[in-house]
């Protein structure tokens, strides 16, 4: 039996080892450029919040054996007639936490996508679309909605936890504060990375350093901040690492509220949850001119760490 329910403080790391024999994986979980980051998943999230808070699942179905990872034992069964008390996010990762005391935990991997049908709040009335190839997990809801999660590249995970233990599983143990959370400030920032010799844009990327972040939002806020993407992190002032506290929250923040005006319920018109069209400082923007008042540098697109860094070379130092 290769699967495993739940996780205990001595045994989570060896009983998810045993089930995801690919674990190493789990350290090199990072993003790839078109990969979901936190203002994604937190549209993603509000979208899902009306639809599955307070309802019951009234039947979950799983149509295959694993994603990323095998799905935990009798996922569907241990989902099945669970109420869902509440729905958050922790970095990347969706969680329903159910009145049985387990909690889901989703993540949208590469490609995967939340769709919601016959929609209960009255505002499109349609009934539920054939099934796609690729609807690996559906949950029909106490309510009259379907939620589907489809996943073409299957790299996105689903799992269950018990609820008074998720910050000890291995996928969420690892990780930093939330940046828009208390937990991230200032004398935190500047001692986690005032002395890591890497660029400062994969010390950005480490997810123990601050969770959620992707290789998108972190352009954006270096070029917000002047900083090169190249730069030393320990060469950067004390002054300007605690600068980049408010740009972090900034651009985190306006990225969300750009998913929840460009949507309806956060939706579209097909059901698709999430994913907006954002205009981007430097992101994509190789060989245009700067946004910057007065600068006339072009964008530059270079590769660190097999991902690409866009950045202004003239204004950010
Ligand atoms: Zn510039």
């Amino acid at each position: 039996m290769l699967q495993c329910v739940l996780y205990d403080n001595k045994q989570d790391f060896a009983s998810i080892q045993t089930r995801c024999p690919h674990l190493d994986l789990i350290s090199t979980l990072t993003d790839h450029d078109n990969m979901p980051e936190l203002p994604e998943v937190e549209t993603v999230m509000r979208g899902l919040e009306p639809v599955m808070t307070g309802q019951q699942i009234a039947h979950a179905v799983v149509n295959r054996p694993d994603l990323r990872w095998p799905f935990p034992a009798n996922m569907a069964a241990r989902l099945t007639g669970a109420r869902i008390d509440r729905l958050w996010r922790r970095s990347k990762y969706i969680l329903a936490d159910l009145d049985r005391g387990e909690s889901l935990l989703i993540h949208l991997g590469m490609s995967g996508r939340m769709l919601i049908s016959g929609d209960p709040l009255g505002n499109f009335v349609h009934d539920h679309p054939a099934a796609q190839k690729h609807d690996h997990v559906v949950f029909d809801i106490s309510n009259g909605a379907r939620v589907t999660f489809n996943d073409p590249r299957r790299f996105g995970a689903m799992d269950l936890i018990r609820t008074d233990q998720i910050d000890t599983h291995p996928l969420i143990r690892v990780l930093g504060p939330e940046p828009l959370s208390n937990g991230f400030h200032e004398s935190y920032l500047i001692d986690k990375i005032s002395h890591r010799k890497s660029p400062i844009k994969s010390v950005l990327l480490d997810q123990s350093v601050v969770a959620g972040l992707g290789n998108i939002y972190v352009c954006e806020v270096l070029f917000r901040a002047g900083i090169s993407p190249l730069r030393q992190a320990a060469q950067i002032s004390q002054k300007r690492i605690a600068g980049l506290i408010p740009i972090i929250r900034q651009v985190l923040t306006e990225a969300i509220q750009a998913g929840g005006s460009s949507l309806r319920d956060f939706r579209q018109t097909d059901g698709e949850l999430g994913y907006f069209q954002h205009n981007f400082d430097v992101y994509g923007r190789q060989e245009k001119p700067c946004q910057t008042p007065d600068c006339n540098g072009i964008i530059k697109r270079v590769t660190q760490s097999g991902r690409s860094s866009f950045y202004c070379p003239k204004c950010q130092r």
